[in-house]
């Protein structure tokens, strides 16, 4: 099979840069960021508060460093940070709030929905005591990687967030996708992020930049974001050359509507097979559930990529498709012939 033949779903990280990106980045104005002197930084960085309806935001290598800063700066070592059990700080990033920040962490059980109550952040809270070392953040995560995209909508967002304020603790809303979740709840992101202290978002995935993120907040906190990106090694020069591209990004908010039509179409087509259960999803994330048809997702996996069709393993039996700007409909509609066959080829 050719490089060019094979479908690759396994992240929307995976899509290259577009032409203008690569012109934008050729012809960006530049300078020493690490000094405040690249206008392209700047002006992406202005941009992008007000993409969110910050006051201020900082351009960093990676979404897991915008969060990693964010719990470095909201709060102290021996703390604790609340998060659901499921989120990707907790569950995806090495354990970095214990290792770069000295916090412990304690989580929520949000359902499958991921949607955390204030009840259930209200029995998370821990008041500092004799024995007790304090809650020093709430962390919430819009869209739910883990839970296949999901959208959780504002009013639920902002009810988690107020039970943390109401106790004087701050929130972070690790908001990778948040523009996927804007998109389909037809709000604008700024009114998800509105209940939140800081939010990361990534330009590197379904906006299609080649690489970067976005961690905003009010201009004390980004004061100290930029600090604390010095001290975890993210202070860069010229940085103008990959903030370039992070700009054209901005503009493809709204077409993120088309990766979620796309992976409708992609769910409906891989439920109808046998044994395989794909619920309709949120966004662009699409996550396969093969038990029922006694297909081990290490398998599936596999033979996937035989087949042609890239993809990522969840859990035993989940199975990850993500659709973005590099596949259309009809690549889709490749992809789900290819599963097929290869759910054909493994079932009991
Ligand atoms: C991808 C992702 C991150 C991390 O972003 P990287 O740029 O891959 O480090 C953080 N949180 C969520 C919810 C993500 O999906």
């Amino acid at each position: 099979m050719s490089d060019d033949d094979f479908i690759d779903l396994r992240s929307d990280t995976v899509t290259t840069p577009s032409e203008e990106m690569r012109e934008a980045a050729a012809t960006a104005e530049v300078g020493d960021d690490v000094y405040r002197d690249d206008p392209t930084v700047n002006e992406l960085e202005r941009r992008a508060a007000d993409a969110v309806g910050t006051e201020a935001a900082l351009y960093v290598p990676s979404g897991t460093m915008a969060n990693q800063i964010a719990v470095h700066v909201h709060t102290e070592p021996g703390q604790e940070l609340l998060l659901e059990r499921e989120s990707h700080i907790y569950r995806w990033e090495l354990a970095g709030a214990a290792k770069l920040s000295g916090v412990q962490t304690r989580t929520i059980d949000a359902g499958d929905r991921c949607v955390p109550t204030p009840d259930a952040v209200r029995e998370g809270l821990v008041d500092e005591d004799l024995h007790r070392p304090g809650t020093g953040l709430l962390s919430l995560e819009n869209t739910h990687n883990y839970r296949g995209g999901i959208a959780v909508p504002v009013d639920r967002i902002a009810a988690a967030a107020e039970a943390a304020r109401d106790a004087d603790v701050p929130v972070h809303l690790d908001g990778a996708r948040v523009f996927n979740a804007a998109v389909a709840l037809g709000v604008d992101a700024s009114e998800i992020v509105a209940p939140a202290d800081s939010v990361t978002f990534c330009l590197s995935k379904g906006l299609g930049a080649p690489v970067g993120s976005i961690l905003a907040g009010d201009e004390a906190f980004i004061e100290d974001a930029r600090r604390v990106r010095k001290l975890f090694g993210g202070g860069m020069r010229q940085a103008g050359m990959i903030a370039a591209p992070g700009l054209h990004a901005l503009g493809n908010v709204d077409r993120l509507a088309e990766d979620h039509a796309s992976a409708e179409r992609l769910a409906a087509g891989l439920d109808a097979l046998d044994g395989v259960d794909a619920p309709a999803p949120d966004t662009n994330i699409v996550v396969a559930h093969t038990e029922d048809a006694g297909i081990p997702a290490e398998s599936l996996y596999v033979a996937c990529k035989d087949a042609g069709v890239g993809c990522v393993e969840f859990d035993d039996y989940a199975t990850r498709f993500t659709t973005h700007l590099d596949v259309d409909e009809a690549d889709v509609d490749e992809a789900v012939e290819r599963i097929a066959d290869v759910v054909d080829d493994l079932r009991d």
